[in-house]
């Protein structure tokens, strides 16, 4: 049988769980559906493909570029050195397109550990920057 879900699950004031669609305004709507989009053209980049190529080993495994361990391909993590949103929170369209869609050197391959704990370290920085970043939401 088909789950009918209308969103995550969230813990309500009165401590029940509940689905609630979150409420979103236009700006934040928009700036979804485009990061998504770009996020997926950077699948057919050509730089990214490069970079796969450059650290695949035959047989389908990988050597991650923090840990040197070799992976199976399964556990692999194609990530930007600089993160497309900087840590120091949204700049700009322009700024982020010109990260998502960067240079060879800019990408590594990287184990599924190994990319979790860079992405842990920058949402901590960039949660720090939190109110930066929902300034520059009405900016764009
Ligand atoms: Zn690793």
């Amino acid at each position: 049988m088909k789950k009918n879900r209308v969103g995550p699950k969230y813990n309500t004031k009165n401590g029940r769980k509940g689905r609630r669609k979150k409420e979103r305004s236009i700006e934040e709507m928009r700036k979804s559906y485009l990061i998504k989009a770009i996020r997926k053209i950077t699948l057919y980049w050509e730089p990214r493909k490069a970079a796969i190529k450059r650290q695949s080993i035959r047989g389908g495994s990988f050597q991650c570029e923090i840990c040197k361990k070799v992976k199976q391909k399964g556990s692999r993590k194609v990530d930007h050195i600089h993160p497309i949103v900087p840590t120091s929170g949204w700049d700009s369209w322009d700024g982020y397109i010109e990260r998502a869609l960067c240079k060879e050197e800019n990408w590594q391959i990287l184990c599924t550990i190994c990319h979790q704990n860079k992405s842990n370290i920058e949402n901590d920085k960039r949660r720090n920057n939190k109110s930066n970043d929902e300034a520059f939401l009405f900016e764009i």
